[in-house]
């Protein structure tokens, strides 16, 4: 048997992530300061920002959680799609449609709108041979869909909610210049989709291939720069519509994050690379060891 051994360079990037997880605390004091309490007013848009993001926190620090582990790491992927999607949401919030009139504030119940009929939707319609569900889920959405529909008409708009889909707030963003937002929304789309199956395929050189147990640090890195990016920058327009004063601060902290030396050598292969000397110097040790008579 081969002791279990937790090598210095697995250590390093874990306390990388460590950092990373400190992330969603940061966002909720930056958008806290000089106010009593973060978002936790009716007001729009903060209420729907509010309810946006505790959905998306569990998401990153799931995220963070697959990263921290190389053999569940790649389905970190599937969950960047979930980030991208929530920094979407909150991009349409912030700056809306090309020419788009609307406040923030009413955008944010148009959105609400929107989630709201979709759920009656899925009760009514795509659920409704699925089981007897509980005749109070059917109450509360409906309820929550009157509610939702004083609200949005109270601002004067007609229109008849926002639908969930992202694309075209991605390509707008895409179009002006903001290019990871897209790019990675169709990437993790199609590893959401299972149409890549090619991430955990090694080609051996042979004309066979072999598949992969565990993620390399490259591409755990990649992947932590990503949920860092997609949550953190959502988080930057959220403080953007809140608390003006403290966006910059947590865009810097981001920019530095992922351009620490530790992400980019991790990015680079070199923490795969002194993973294998490390693990080199290990088994010597345990050779040597094994040479020696038993102590005692
Ligand atoms: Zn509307």
């Amino acid at each position: 048997m081969v002791p279990l051994v937790i090598l210095p360079v697995e250590r390093e990037f874990l306390a990388l992530i460590e950092e990373a997880e400190t992330l969603p605390v940061l966002l909720r004091s930056l958008a806290g300061q000089g106010k009593p309490d973060m978002m936790d007013g009716d007001d729009l848009p903060e209420a729907t920002l509010r309810r946006l993001e505790a959905w998306a926190v569990p998401e990153y620090r799931g995220a963070l959680r697959l990263i921290r582990h190389a053999d569940v790491a790649f389905a970190a992927e599937v969950l960047v799609r979930a980030l991208v999607e929530f920094y979407a949401q909150v991009a349409w919030i912030h700056e809306g449609p090309t020419g788009d009139s609307r406040s923030q504030a009413t955008r944010a119940a148009c959105l609400e709108l929107g989630i709201a009929s979709e759920a009656n939707e899925a009760l009514t319609k795509k659920l409704s041979g699925w089981g007897t569900a509980d005749p109070r889920v059917h109450e509360a959405a409906i309820q929550r869909l009157t509610d939702i529909q004083a609200i949005h008409a109270a601002t004067g708009c007609r229109c008849s909610g926002q639908k969930w889909q992202v694309q075209p707030i991605l390509k707008q963003a895409d179009a002006g210049g903001i290019q990871w937002p897209y790019g990675l929304w169709v990437i993790s789309s199609a590893a959401a989709h299972q149409l890549l199956p090619g991430r955990v395929e090694v080609d051996l050189g042979d004309g066979t291939s072999d598949f992969l147990s565990i993620a390399h640090y490259a591409w755990r890195a990649a992947l932590l720069e990503y949920v860092m990016r997609a949550f953190g920058l959502a988080g930057v327009r959220i403080l953007d519509m809140i608390n003006p004063a403290h966006a910059e601060t947590l865009r810097v902290w981001i920019e530095r994050f992922v351009t620490d030396q530790r992400m980019v050598d991790a990015s680079h292969e070199k923490f795969d690379h002194v993973a294998m000397e490390q693990m080199n110097v290990v088994r010597a040790g345990l050779h040597e060891r094994a040479g020696q008579p038993p102590s005692g």
